[in-house]
C-alpha cells in the first residue's frame, strides 16, 4: 500500500508554497527540510511578547514595545554605509527608526510622512534618545490589533527572515488534513489531548511563552505521536521477526565444556546468567531477539563465543558481526584459536579480504566445513551464503540499523539474534532503539580486576607527563595515547595525532606507533599487532581505538583534551585499560581555560568506574537532548520527542503498540487504519511494508 492521499499534501516539496520563490524555499529546505511536513514539524523555539505598548518617552530600553506613532520625516544616509532614518513621534516623544541597506522609495512606500502607523521592535536608546532599529512590523493603524501578540520565533538559517519561514510555515498549517484519531481513546481522554491538527495548530500558535514549553499537553501529544509510531515500527519488525518460526537449538555441551575447561578463568555468576538466559532462548522454538548489555571488559565475548558453540552442537552455523575491519579481526583472533582448539572451524570475512582466500572462505562457509565467521557487514553484502545459519550475533549495534540486523536474520530459517553492546543507556530509551526485545546484563566484572587510577592534568604540564611517560616504559609498560577529537575536519585530528607522534618519536623512537582512521586496513593491523604482541610499546591513535580493542598488557591510557569527549566515551576508552590484573593507570588531560561543566565531568571521571553511573551523570550534566541527540549515542533522532522531557511516555508508547497490535495484527480495523497513517506521517513506510496487503 502506498501511502494514503489524504497524505500527499504534506509530503509535497516546498515549491508548492505560494509567493515563496525558489532562493527562499532552498533556505527553508535548509532549516526545516524539503517537505511541507517538515514545515509542520518545525516547532517554534521562542516566543516574542508584542502586546506592550508604552509612550516613547519612557520605552525600557532593550523591550519589543509595538506603538501607534505618526511618521514625520525622512532622513536618508549621507553615503551607502549611513543609516537611513525616519523620524517619528507619538504624544510622549520623539524616535528614530533605523535602517541599514535600505532603498529610500521602499521605505517611503512603507513609512509616508504625515500617516499613522503601528510599529513593533526592540527598542534602543541612544543619547537618551529612543530608536528602534529595523522594526520587524509595520502596519496601518487598523490593523495594529493583528500585531499586538505572542509571536512564535523559529529556529532559522542564515538569510532567511522570520517573516518569510514563519509565511511558509503558515501556509502548511492552513492545509491540515483532519485525521482519524490514532490514540487509544481513554488515554486520549485522561490526558486531556487535543486532537492531531488542534495540536498542530496550538504548537504554532502560542499565546502565551508557556504554551511552547515542552510539558504543554499539544506537545507532549506530538511528542506521543512520534514515540507511538517509533514503538509500532519496532514492533512490527519485531512480530516479522517472531511470526517466521524459530527453530530449538539445544547443544549437548560437549564443545562448550571443551572450551570452558580450557580456559585459565572461570566465567563470571553475570557470564553464567546471561548463557542460561540465551540458552533459554535458542531452546524455545520462537526467533530469539535478546539484547546483551555489558559495559566495558565484563566479557561479552565469552558469552558470544559460548552462544555460538551451542549452535554448532546443534550441527548448525553462527556468525559474528562486528562494526569496524579492526573489531572483527580482533574478535577473530580471540576466537579462533580457543575454537580451534574444540576442533571447530572459524573463517573470517571483511571488505578486505579479497581473491582466492575470500572465495575459498566462501566456499568453506557455504559448504558448512567452517562451523563459525566473523565479520564486519561485509559478510553480508555480497550475498555469502551459509549451509545452516542459526544464530546472528551483532557486537555493537547501535552502529547498525534495525534493517540491516533484519537482513542478517533472513540469510537462515528461524534464525536466532543475539544484540551486544556497551552502551550504558536506561532500559526506557534502549527501547526507542531495539523496541521490547529482551535483556540480559554483565553486571559484574572478572574478578582480580584492579581499579584504575584516574587522575586529571592541564596540558601545559606535557613535559611531565612525557617524563612520566618515560619511566612506564622503562618498566615495561604499554601505552594508549589518544589525539584530540576536533569537530570540524577529520583532517585536522589527523594532523594532531601525527604530529604528537612525531613529537614522541623524537623521543621514545620505534617504540612509537600511530593508528587512524585514514590508514589502509592492512596498515592499521600491521601497527596493532605490533602493539599487541611486538615492538611498539606507545600506541598514538585517534579515537578509532575507542570501541572494543582487547590488549590487556596495555596499562596507561593517556587521553589529550579530555574535556572535548563524552564521558561515555572517556569511559569506552578508559575501558582499554585494566583488563588483566596489573596496576593501570588513566591520564586525562585538558586544556585551559575548562569550563565549570568541564571540570565537574573530568570529577566524575575520577570518581567512578561504574559505565551506567557515569552515563547517568553525562545525562545530568550535559543534558539528555545533547547526549542522547548524538549520533554516537546510537538512538534514533526525533523531530519532536525532547529525550528529557518525554522519554516517560515511552512505556505507555509501548503497552499501547503492543495492545494494538495484538488486537488487530494487521492494522486492518479503523484504529489500525489510522495507525498506518501515523506510520506514514512519519515516515516508517519501511515498517508498514511487514504487513499483509501493504
Ligand atoms: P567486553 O567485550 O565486554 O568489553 P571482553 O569480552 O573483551 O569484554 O573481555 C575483556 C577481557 O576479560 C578479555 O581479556 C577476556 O579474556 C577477559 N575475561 C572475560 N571473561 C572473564 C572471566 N570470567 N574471568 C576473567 N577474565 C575474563
Ligand atoms: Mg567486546
Amino acid at each position: 500500500m502506498p501511502r494514503p492521499e489524504i497524505l500527499f499534501a504534506l509530503f509535497a516539496d516546498l515549491s508548492r508554497l505560494k509567493g515563496i520563490g525558489p532562493r527562499y524555499a532552498k533556505l527553508i529546505e535548509k532549516a526545516a527540510g524539503p517537505k511541507i511536513i517538515d514545515l509542520c514539524w518545525h516547532l517554534p523555539s521562542n516566543v516574542v511578547d508584542r502586546r506592550f505598548s508604552p509612550p516613547i518617552a519612557t520605552a525600557p530600553e532593550g523591550r519589543i514595545a509595538t506603538i501607534t506613532v505618526t511618521v514625520l520625516e525622512h532622513r536618508p544616509g549621507a553615503n551607502r554605509r549611513a543609516p537611513y532614518r525616519v523620524v517619528v513621534k507619538d504624544e510622549s516623544a520623539e524616535m528614530d527608526l533605523v535602517y541599514f541597506h535600505v532603498k529610500g522609495d521602499w521605505v517611503e512606500k512603507l513609512l509616508p510622512v504625515g500617516q499613522k502607523r503601528v510599529i513593533s521592535g526592540k527598542i534602543e536608546r541612544y543619547r537618551d534618545r529612543a530608536q528602534m532599529p529595523h522594526p520587524e512590523h509595520v502596519v496601518v493603524e487598523a490593523e495594529g490589533p493583528s500585531i499586538m501578540t505572542v509571536e512564535p520565533i523559529y529556529p532559522t538559517t542564515e538569510g532567511l527572515p522570520q517573516k518569510t519561514l514563519r509565511r511558509g510555515i503558515e501556509q502548511a498549517l492552513s492545509g491540515l488534513p483532519k485525521l482519524v484519531e490514532w490514540i487509544e481513546p481513554t488515554l486520549m481522554g485522561r490526558e486531556m489531548w487535543p486532537s492531531w491538527d488542534d495540536a498542530m495548530r496550538t504548537v504554532n500558535s502560542p499565546t502565551l511563552p508557556a504554551d511552547i514549553q515542552p510539558d504543554h499537553p499539544a506537545r507532549v501529544r506530538l511528542a506521543y505521536d512520534e514515540l507511538l509510531s517509533n514503538q509500532l515500527a519496532l514492533s512490527l519488525v519485531r512480530a516479522r521477526m517472531k511470526r517466521a518460526k524459530g527453530r530449538s537449538l539445544k547443544g549437548n555441551g560437549v564443545l562448550r565444556k571443551k572450551v570452558l575447561d580450557a580456559l585459565p578463568f572461570k566465567p563470571t555468576g553475570a557470564q553464567l546468567t546471561a548463557l542460561a538466559e540465551i540458552e533459554g532462548d535458542m531452546a524455545a522454538d520462537t526467533r530469539m531477539l535478546r539484547l546483551l548489555q555489558g559495559d566495558v571488559g565484563s566479557g561479552k565475548t565469552l558469552v558470544a563465543l559460548i552462544a555460538m558453540l551451542n549452535a554448532v552442537e546443534c550441527g548448525a552455523q553462527a556468525v559474528l558481526m562486528a562494526p569496524t575491519e579492526i573489531l572483527a579481526r580482533q574478535h577473530f583472533a580471540t576466537i579462533e584459536p580457543i575454537a580451534r582448539a574444540a576442533g571447530i572451524r572459524v573463517e573470517i570475512l571483511t571488505g578486505r579480504d579479497k581473491g582466492k582466500a575470500r572465495q575459498e572462505a566462501r566456499l568453506r562457509i557455504a559448504e558448512g566445513s567452517a562451523q563459525i565467521a566473523v565479520g564486519t557487514h561485509a559478510l553480508f553484502q555480497d550475498g555469502v551464503g551459509f549451509r545452516d545459519l542459526a544464530l546472528v550475533i551483532v557486537d555493537e549495534q547501535h552502529r547498525f540499523g534495525v534493517h540491516q540486523r533484519m537482513s542478517l536474520s533472513e540469510k537462515g530459517a528461524g534464525v536466532d539474534t543475539l544484540v551486544m553492546t556497551a552502551t550504558p543507556i536506561p532500559r526506557t530509551l534502549v527501547m526507542t532503539a531495539y523496541g521490547d526485545l529482551d535483556v540480559s546484563k554483565l553486571d559484574e566484572k572478572p574478578p582480580g580486576r584492579k581499579p584504575i587510577d584516574t587522575r586529571t592534568v592541564p596540558i601545559d604540564r606535557l613535559e611531565e607527563v612525557i617524563g612520566g611517560v618515560a619511566r612506564k616504559l622503562d618498566s615495561g609498560a604499554k601505552i594508549y595515547w589518544v589525539c584530540p577529537l576536533v569537530e570540524e575536519s577529520e583532517q585536522s585530528d589527523l594532523m594532531a595525532a601525527e604530529e604528537r607522534a612525531s613529537t614522541l618519536q623524537r623521543r621514545f623512537g620505534d617504540r612509537v606507533g600511530v593508528v587512524h582512521g585514514r590508514m589502509k586496513a592492512a596498515e592499521k593491523d600491521a601497527v596493532m599487532h605490533a602493539f599487541k604482541d611486538g615492538s611498539v610499546d606507545l600506541l598514538v591513535a585517534t579515537t578509532v581505538i575507542e570501541v572494543g580493542v582487547d590488549v590487556p598488557a596495555a596499562t596507561v591510557m593517556i587521553i589529550e583534551h579530555a574535556e572535548r569527549f563524552g564521558l561515555s566515551q572517556l569511559h569506552q576508552l578508559r575501558g582499554r585499560v585494566g583488563r588483566g590484573d596489573r596496576e593501570s593507570a588513566c591520564l586525562l588531560l585538558y586544556g585551559n581555560p575548562i569550563s565549570e561543566t568541564g571540570k565537574a565531568r573530568l570529577k566524575v571521571m575520577r570518581e567512578t568506574e561504574d559505565g551506567f553511573l557515569i552515563a547517568e551523570e553525562d545525562l545530568r550534566l550535559r543534558g539528555a537532548g545533547e547526549v542522547l541527540g548524538t549520533k554516537q549515542s546510537g538512538l534514533p533522532t526525533f523531530r519532536l520527542v525532547d529525550p528529557e522531557e518525554h522519554v516517560h511516555l515511552l512505556p505507555t508508547a509501548r503497552d499501547d503498540a503492543r495492545l494494538l497490535l495484538d488486537k488487530d495484527p494487521e492494522l486492518e480495523g479503523p484504529r489500525g487504519q489510522a495507525a498506518r497513517t501515523l506510520l506514514y506521517l512519519f515516515e516508517r513506510d519501511a515498517a508498514v511494508r511487514y504487513l499483509r496487503g501493504a
